[in-house]
């Protein structure tokens, strides 16, 4: 991999009536950085092997994405993933937890 180039960060699997997309590591999707899906990490640790596929991903999507929980297996857990997001057991939870990062960041 040669220097400076720009890894690849992970989709963070959202919940299925959301159309925001993130990333593991807390961007918004679509800034312009690439973006695979957990299935296209998976295939490429298959393909290539664990070494030189952590060279291609951010280090912390890398970290997030190996035990991420997906709807498809663990729908438990990406809910519960964006409860603590939106500040469950939280004395001031959100009140708009279907807006990501700070409160006023509103896309209109
Ligand atoms: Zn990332």
């Amino acid at each position: 991999m040669e220097h400076g180039q720009e890894r690849d960060h992970v989709a963070r699997p959202t919940l299925p009536w959301r159309t925001d997309r993130h990333t593991q590591c807390g961007r918004t999707a679509d800034d312009g950085s690439s973006v695979i899906s957990v299935n296209d990490l998976q295939a490429r640790i298959q393909r290539d092997g664990h070494e030189r596929t952590v060279e291609t991903i951010c280090t912390t999507c890398w970290d997030t994405s190996r035990d991420a929980a997906r709807w498809e297996s663990n729908p438990i857990g990406v809910v519960a993933r964006e409860a603590v997001r939106a500040g469950i057991g939280s004395r001031e939870p959100s009140s708009r937890p279907e807006a990501f990062g700070s409160p006023g960041n509103s896309e209109s």
